[in-house]
């Protein structure tokens, strides 16, 4: 079965930047189990695996359009530091997860620390870099109604939720 919008993609990656390996899945046991062809990964990574089968590797290079996008200048913002899970432990050059006023979570990269606030660049850790993925296709398959309504996979062993 081919890869495809709306197919079920399990998979085991390492991702590389700047020459340095970041994340593995083949060293940490968490293969990613997606859903095709609805935003779970980024673009150049969804193309990459549109028909692929089980059993393929890929070795995959992702500009910063097909990644996470290209820095933007002017993204710093002052944030009251109640908005930060762990505040008092943030250090310039860190990356750090930021609660949203409007619900959910980013990843920021803190630039400045003062008394009550905190400064961070708010363009993705990830921006303006060149990505580089390591790739082999475990499983290709249907997706279940469930899967589809939810618009994401559900892993192996995965609770109901
Ligand atoms: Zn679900």
């Amino acid at each position: 079965m081919k890869a495809e919008k709306d197919k079920v993609v399990g998979f085991d990656y390492s991702l590389t930047v700047d020459g340095e390996k970041l994340e593995s899945s083949f060293d940490s046991g968490e293969a990613l189990w997606v859903l095709l062809g609805r935003g779970q990964l980024i673009p150049g990574l969804e193309a990459a695996l549109e028909g692929q089968e089980a059993g393929a590797t890929l070795s995959v290079d992702i500009s910063p359009e097909q990644g996470y996008g290209e820095r933007s200048e002017g993204m710093t913002q002052r944030v009251p530091k109640k908005y930060f899970q762990q505040a008092a432990k943030l250090k310039p050059g860190m990356t750090t997860v930021l609660a949203l006023k409007e619900g959910g979570h980013r990843a920021v990269v803190v630039q400045k620390v003062g008394m009550t606030t905190v400064d961070v660049d708010l363009n993705h850790p990830m921006a303006g870099k060149s990505l580089h993925f390591d790739v082999t296709v475990n499983a290709v398959r249907d997706a279940s109604a469930e899967e589809l309504e939810h618009g994401h996979a559900h892993p192996p062993g995965a609770e109901a939720h």
